[in-house]
């Protein structure tokens, strides 16, 4: 086992070596550059310079040529004459100094560096998926999550060994919705393609509204406030949708609105939800690749038609629904991956989220 954090230390070390070291190769060559004002060693005469091979330049030696006693040499660079002015460059300073800021800028490839940091060990991800255990909150008409132990302990063998069977509803804790959920023949879960399930994602929030409201629901008028304040809902986007209602995770009572189980129980279900014009407006005024939200569903607890499933996965946009800890995230910036088990022809199913923060 190596020690991660001697790992990203001696990692930042190595970057840090890396960018000192192009800072000083850069310095010297635009230093070795630089046509010097010298005097001649014979005749104390101000001398012109030979070109030379950059080679040599850069070893800083310089072919000189003296107009006055025909000396004509490779030499050290001497000390200054006294009293001589401080030789004036040929090339102007500022384009010396822009060229050196050019080299360096280019040298640094910015999008392959802000990849790279997403995907260091030391970056910030938030982890967006609630743990699935006997705890975990389903629909009140579907199987909870079963954890089954077959082994565990030593074995006849001398080593240890433990493995189990698990079992659950694909619709229930942090989950995907395929759009085949509620659209016939659209995205299996299996055939969702991963470029929708990964990407920059935008948090809007309408906790406030929902305090005093808990069957509120996103309008299309919260969306256009957000791009009022954060500019256009760019293509590809993942939108999720913060309610504030994951800090009642995982009480069922007051999650769900009721803690009975079974078809009785959908009509006494109250959490906040997405309202069918702004599932409207998204699908046609915006292409957002995904959606998400901090609650058990996309259409709100008291919703008997699910219009908001049925208009986005109509498009083929999916859906991710018990989202974690969705407070922990900026408004804008932040990077997300949620890549569910690959259901071949599911209709949803346990879905692994997680943000990068830059
Ligand atoms: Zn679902
Ligand atoms: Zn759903």
């Amino acid at each position: 086992m190596t020690d991660p954090e001697a790992t990203d230390s001696l990692i930042v070390l190595v970057l840090f070596a890396t960018v000192l070291l192009r800072l000083l190769l850069v310095g010297l060559v635009v230093w070795a550059l630089i046509p010097r004002r010298r005097t001649c060693p014979q005749c104390s005469e101000i001398t012109s310079p030979v070109m030379a091979p950059l080679a040599l330049r850069l070893l800083l030696l310089e072919r000189r040529w003296c107009m006055s006693c025909g000396w004509d040499g490779v030499a050290r660079k001497s000390p200054r004459a006294a009293g001589a002015s401080r030789p004036a460059s040929t090339i102007p300073t500022a384009s010396l100094v822009l060229l050196t800021a050019a080299l360096l800028f280019s040298a640094c490839r910015p999008a392959e560096d802000r990849v790279a940091r997403m995907f260091a060990s030391s970056a910030n991800w938030v982890d967006l998926t609630h743990s699935f255990d006997e705890h975990t909150i389903y629909w009140p008409t579907a199987e909870p999550f079963k954890l089954e132990m077959v082994s565990e302990g030593m074995t006849p063998g001398g080593y240890y060994y433990s493995a189990a069977n698990f079992a659950a509803a694909e619709h229930g804790g942090t989950h995907i919705d395929a759009p085949v959920h509620f659209a016939k023949g659209r995205h299996t879960t299996d055939q969702i393609p991963v470029t929708q399930l990964i990407g920059a994602a935008v948090v809007v929030d309408v906790a406030a509204k929902v305090t005093s409201n808990p069957d509120y629901r996103v309008v299309a008028a919260d969306l256009q406030e957000f791009e009022a304040r954060h500019g256009r809902i760019a293509d590809g986007t993942i939108v999720l949708f913060r309610t504030g209602w994951g800090s009642r995770w995982p009480e069922r009572k007051a999650y769900l609105g009721t803690e009975t189980t079974g078809a009785a129980a959908v009509p006494q279900l109250h959490f906040p939800g997405i309202d069918s014009t702004a599932a409207r407006w998204l699908v046609a005024e915006r292409k957002v690749d995904a959606i998400g939200i901090d609650t058990p569903s996309i259409d709100y607890g008291q919703s008997s038609t699910f219009d908001v499933h049925q208009i986005l996965f109509a498009a083929d946009i999916p859906a991710f629904e018990n989202v974690a800890n969705l407070d922990q995230l900026p408004e804008t910036g932040a990077f997300v991956v949620a890549l569910p088990m690959k259901i071949a022809g599911g209709t949803g199913g346990p879905l692994r989220i997680v943000a990068a923060i830059p």
